[in-house]
């Protein structure tokens, strides 16, 4: 099932075939996603982006939003949309209502399996699947789900005019619904389980100056009941006293809870509540797997920082597709998940034409394949006349000599043209030699010979 809205859309501008494997994986379409999304399809990146639901994500569930800078005030629905357009007219392939069933690793790729049995390989995954609201854990709360209990004021609200309400909650959520919902209730509670309230100062001013609005705090919900047509009233704990309220529609914005986690079949690394762990580069626990917005640990849930965080993760992706790419050229006899560990692992270092990138007799600290450019190789000889000994071209590696004997450099190396090199750290450099035998040979075999010709260049030198 496709969304008519996208479906319109992807007509208008989607071009190229269906294929199943990729360079990246965007999954979840909500602010995070499409940024991805955005970014990738203007990089030129073979993406594509799956949702369960239809593009938009959270802000689908949000009314009015008046915190994304250069919108003064816009729907949730009209952004979402704004983000879908601008993605597929820079060639964003979406597929909405393909729910992802599952993702592993296979070697240097993720594979992520749908829910309709279809398979999809890429080198990298953005996962940015937002979460979905916590639940009270209230006798009844199930129970009376859709028939009076609600986490969505903006998909329900309307169902209620007239009606007396009840908002759960005291943050930010609780807050913006609750003013959607003063459009409908006849009398608003607002029910809080302490006297103070997360929510932003400018929305509590707003949501508490109302006359329909009536606070009940610190409350405790204890119990939803009603009959066989719906919600009738709740039972909350008001300092040890219980207090029966009667009304027909409880919105529960008690926090939420993130999903990314559930979708790996192997561990990824999350804290307690669930969310995942990233680095600054939003670098997940596995090589290859970004996470941004709701599902991602972070100090705030806002539109803002997951298109931030996103456009992060998905500029790390580009490059760790290409360092992968590399590492595989340079060592294709290397095992492909060790591969992408170490693609994960380096760093990139940029040289102008003519820099030195290490000198002859310098300490060692890092291994180096060249991405881009060219580099030369120098030797003193014996009378200390530097000789060009080599010529690198991209895929060409070197520094082994030093890391591997743990001696001073042999060579010097020296930016030909502008220069693009991925490095990689002692501790790098060692897994990727010992995880595969057949690379340790061909990397001990070019230090072998790299270490004859220094000697032949010296002993040239000497002769003249
Ligand atoms: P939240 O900020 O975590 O607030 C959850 C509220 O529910 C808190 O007031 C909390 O009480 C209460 N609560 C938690 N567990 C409860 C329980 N078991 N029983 C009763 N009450 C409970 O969650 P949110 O409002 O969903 O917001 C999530 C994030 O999205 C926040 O970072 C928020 O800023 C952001 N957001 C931003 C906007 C915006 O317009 N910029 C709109 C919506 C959400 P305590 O206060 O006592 O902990």
């Amino acid at each position: 099932m496709e969304c008519p809205r996208v479906l319109e859309l992807k007509r208008r501008f989607q071009k190229g075939p269906d294929l199943s494997d990729y360079d990246l994986v965007i999954i979840g379409g909500g602010p995070a996603g499409l940024t991805a999304g955005l970014y990738a399809a203007r990089a030129n990146m073979n993406a594509v982006l799956f949702d369960a639901k239809d593009v938009g994500g959270e802000i689908l569930n949000t009314e009015l939003i008046e915190d994304y800078p250069g919108f003064e005030s816009v729907t949730g629905a009209e952004l979402a949309t704004k983000m879908a357009e601008h993605a597929l007219k820079f060639g964003l392939k979406i597929e909405t209502y393909r729910q992802v069933k599952e993702i592993r690793v296979e070697g240097d790729r993720k594979v992520v399996e749908l829910v309709d049995g279809t398979i999809h390989r890429a080198y990298a995954v953005i996962i940015t699947v937002g979460g979905e609201p916590t639940k009270l854990g209230v006798p009844g709360e199930v129970e009376y789900h859709g028939r009076g209990v609600s986490y969505c004021a903006v998909c329900d609200g309307a169902f209620f005019k007239g009606a007396d309400l009840a908002v759960i909650g005291g943050g930010d959520s609780a807050f913006q619904e609750g003013l959607f919902l003063t459009r409908f209730a006849k009398k608003l509670h607002l029910v809080h389980r302490r006297d103070e309230f997360r929510a932003q100062a400018i929305l509590q001013d707003r949501l508490l100056g109302m006359d329909t609005v009536h606070t009940v705090t610190p409350a405790t919900v204890k119990e939803i009941g009603g009959d066989e047509k719906g919600v009738k009233w709740i039972d909350v704990d008001r300092d040890g006293t219980l207090e029966r309220i009667p009304l027909e529609g409880v919105f529960i914005f008690v926090g939420f809870k993130p999903v990314g986690r559930h979708l790996f079949k192997d561990h990824i690394a999350h804290d307690e509540n669930g969310y995942l762990i990233t680095d600054q580069y939003m670098r997940t626990s596995i090589p290859g797997v970004y996470a941004a917005g709701d599902t991602r640990q972070q100090l705030a849930k806002q539109i803002t920082t997951a298109v931030g965080d996103a456009t992060t993760a998905v500029l790390h992706a580009e490059r760790y597709i290409e360092e992968l790419k590399h590492t595989e050229r340079a060592f294709p006899q290397a095992p492909r998940e060790v591969a992408a560990q170490t693609a994960s692992r380096m760093r990139i270092f940029t040289y102008p034409p003519g820099a030195v990138v290490l000198h002859e007799g310098d300490q060692p600290d890092h291994f180096y394949v060249i991405a881009k450019g060219e580099a030369v190789v120098t030797q003193r000889d014996a009378s200390g006349v530097e000789q060009v000994v080599n010529t690198l071209h991209p895929g060409d590696y070197f520094g082994e000599v030093g890391m591997l004997r743990d001696q001073p450099r042999i060579a010097t190396v020296r930016a030909k043209t502008s220069l693009e090199l991925l490095a990689l750290d002692r501790r790098a450099f060692r897994s990727l030699v010992s995880a595969s035998q057949a690379t340790a040979d061909e990397i001990a075999r070019t230090a072998a010979s790299r270490e004859k010709r220094a000697e032949e260049a010296a002993e040239t030198g000497a002769k003249r």
